[in-house]
């Protein structure tokens, strides 16, 4: 086995051309979706095309999904809340589509969402898709995918779409640019409930999870909860005009879950009623198509003959301080703009 070529195994991955890929998504054929994500995720120049055509002409079948991020240091214990609440949404009816970004993963070469321990149940039922964290390439590159995915996976009827960071601050923009709802997972402990969160991460947060809200636990999680809503309380008002919310919840025992169910049907009444859902997924739109804008002309570049050549030069003579960033790449591109 080992002779066959894994770029010629990816090809035919992906061989089925757009018609066969949309009519198998609007199928609801778990295989055509995994193949379009494929897409979405090479770096190839045809398959670029192929990609902005098949999510254009999806387009019309998209949006009806309600996207929630969910953020939180590692160990917070995302993946085991993640399958509770996944579980959850699909027993109250819903198809649920579980997305990461892992600003880490192109470093490591694997993913956290590839190891498949997490999420057993959820990644195994019929109702539930997880996909592993794209990896490889800019991060630019990574968002796209992932909004793209979001695109594909709304298009297919999953109507909660999770979102995860399992970034460490550096993705939590994102994932907070690409959804709805942006849900924090915080930690209890003595006094450090707050460490290794920035600031600026739980000014995103619409609902704020004091999470291992058990055991002995318990009471560490109510004074965590208190401390935290008087922090927020000096959080000057989101654009969204809603007031964050705290509260404790254990993934184990299942406990906290209505109140966040709760607490999530509010937040999109009061979004959608006071407009801000449309207004929000219409900036995000035009944000997207900015960041589509600089990634395009990135993977332009990179297709340009000896663009790697003349990466390489300038990118010494920016180490060897002879010349800044900006003139260099401003000479990289004039060298391929018209005179
Ligand atoms: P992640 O790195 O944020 O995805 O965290 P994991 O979901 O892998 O969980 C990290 C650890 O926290 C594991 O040992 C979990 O068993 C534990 N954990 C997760 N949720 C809970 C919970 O609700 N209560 C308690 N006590 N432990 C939990």
């Amino acid at each position: 086995m080992s002779s066959i070529n894994p770029h010629f195994q990816f090809q035919k991955a992906i061989d089925p051309s757009v018609e066969a890929l949309m009519d198998g998504i609007l199928h609801q054929n778990l295989s055509a979706l995994s193949k379009a994500i494929t897409l979405v995720e090479s770096g190839l120049p045809n398959h670029r095309g192929m990609a902005n055509e098949l999510i254009d002409r999806l387009l019309p079948f998209t949006g009806k999904s309600q996207r929630i991020g969910i953020t939180g240091v590692p160990g917070v214990g995302k993946s085991t809340f993640i399958e509770t609440f996944g579980l959850k949404l699909i027993e109250k009816g819903h198809r649920v589509a579980v997305l990461a970004i892992d600003p880490t993963s192109s470093i490591s070469h694997g993913s956290i969402l590839g190891d498949k321990t997490r999420m057993n149940s959820l990644a195994t039922h019929p109702n539930a898709f997880i996909r592993p964290t794209p990896s490889g390439g800019n991060l630019g590159g990574v968002h796209r995918k992932t909004r793209e995915s979001i695109l594909l996976c709304e298009a297919f009827g999953f109507d909660r779409i999770l979102v995860e960071t399992v970034g460490v601050g550096q993705s939590e923009t994102a994932v907070h640019h690409m959804t709805d709802v942006f849900l924090l997972l915080l930690l209890s402990g003595a006094g450090d409930e707050l460490q290794g969160i920035k600031r600026g991460i739980m000014e995103m947060a619409d609902l704020l999870v004091i999470h291992k809200a058990d055991g002995e636990n318990q009471s560490k999680a109510e004074r965590a909860m208190a401390e935290v809503k008087s922090a927020i309380r000096l959080f000057p008002t989101p654009p969204s005009g809603w007031s964050p919310q705290v509260q404790t919840l254990s993934s184990i025992e299942q406990l906290g879950f209505d109140s966040l169910f709760q607490q999530l049907e509010s937040y999109f009444n009061h979004s959608i009623t006071q407009g801000f859902f449309d207004f929000n997924r219409k900036e995000q739109s035009i944000s997207w198509m900015k960041d589509a804008l600089g990634d395009a002309l990135f993977f332009w570049l990179e297709n340009q003959p000896q663009f790697h050549e003349r990466w390489k030069t300038q990118e010494e003579k920016v180490l060897l301080q002879q010349k800044s960033p900006f003139s260099a790449v401003s000479e990289i591109l004039q060298s391929y703009l018209p005179q």
